[in-house]
């Protein structure tokens, strides 16, 4: 029997941290050579409404065909103006009733039914979906990075805004660079919260693996990764969630991929879902 280490056969990644929070993963086959260099955007200035951010990012960051562009969904909302102050908002009976159970601002709560399409979950927190497909916490309306009394809300439509930074990027550098727009998220069933892909352009978002053979020849019949949730996950650890003031990174040499864009279940498929919904109605 032929006993060889996998890391002969297959890439095994090492992360390597410099000083300057540059991350190397580099394959040690050579035959197979992975290699991506993920770069914090430094020296953005803390961004306000009319900020043109692609060409704030383009002053900073020298582009090449192919590079991943990952930007917080908070600093591009600030750029556009989807933000709010709290005293401009007056709660209805709902905010009031879900603000008194759950401790929070009834006009904080306003903004976020507002935001809500479909609301799963009221209390101890509003879980809901918004707009484009995206399931959050409080919709993923923010109160962090930005002015007391202002908040911040996810982009109406994050598909759009990641199709328009990468044609603005395009003019100005000439480059084909992939985009994606990161926000914080709690998840289900484990303490933490990681960055979500909420809008990209350039790529699927899932990469899909049905039909490949594992190493044991089996078919896969469901694996679908969620690749822009992986690189919006490692994206979100390299800004970090406080007072780093990095709110763009930069993903050089990585792979392209094949799927599709179905990144969101149905609500037919979503059996998470259905559970929650039974409990407020
Ligand atoms: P979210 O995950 O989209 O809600 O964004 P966060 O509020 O967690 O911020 C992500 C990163 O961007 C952190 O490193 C923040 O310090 C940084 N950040 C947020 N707002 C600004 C800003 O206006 N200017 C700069 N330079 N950095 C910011
Ligand atoms: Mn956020
Ligand atoms: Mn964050």
């Amino acid at each position: 029997m032929l006993r060889c280490p996998l890391s002969h056969r297959f890439p095994v990644f090492h992360a390597i941290t410099t000083g300057s929070a540059q991350v190397l993963l580099q394959s040690n086959a050579d035959h197979s050579s992975m290699h991506i260099e993920i770069a914090p955007v430094e020296g953005l200035p803390l961004i306000g409404e009319g900020d043109d951010l692609p060409a704030l990012i383009c002053d900073l960051v020298s582009f090449e065909d192919g590079d991943i562009l990952c930007i917080a969904s908070s600093v591009y909302s600030k750029a556009k103006g989807y933000t709010r102050t709290l005293a401009s908002i007056t709660p209805g009976e709902r905010a009031e009733r879900i603000g008194g159970m759950c401790g929070e601002d009834a006009r904080f709560i306003q903004a976020v039914l507002d935001e809500s399409e479909d609301v799963l979950l009221e209390e101890p927190f509003v879980l809901s979906q918004v707009a484009c497909g995206h399931v959050g916490v409080r919709a993923g309306v923010d109160q962090s990075n930005v002015e007391d009394g202002t908040i911040i809300i996810l982009p109406p439509d994050p598909m759009a805004a990641t199709r328009e930074i990468r044609e603005q990027i395009d003019t100005l550098t000439g480059k084909d660079v992939r985009v994606i727009l990161t926000d914080t998220c709690g998840r289900s069933f484990r303490r933490g919260q990681t960055g979500n892909a909420i809008g990209w352009s350039g790529m699927t978002a899932i990469r899909d693996f049905r039909g490949d053979t594992d190493l044991f020849g089996h078919v896969l019949e469901i694996t679908e990764e969620a690749v822009v949730d992986e690189i919006a996950g490692f994206a979100n650890f390299v800004m970090g969630e406080s007072n780093r003031g990095v709110p763009a990174v930069v993903f050089h040499n990585c792979p392209r991929w094949t799927g599709h864009d179905a990144l969101y279940f149905t609500a037919d498929e979503d059996i998470t879902r259905a559970a929650l919904k039974k409990m407020i109605q």
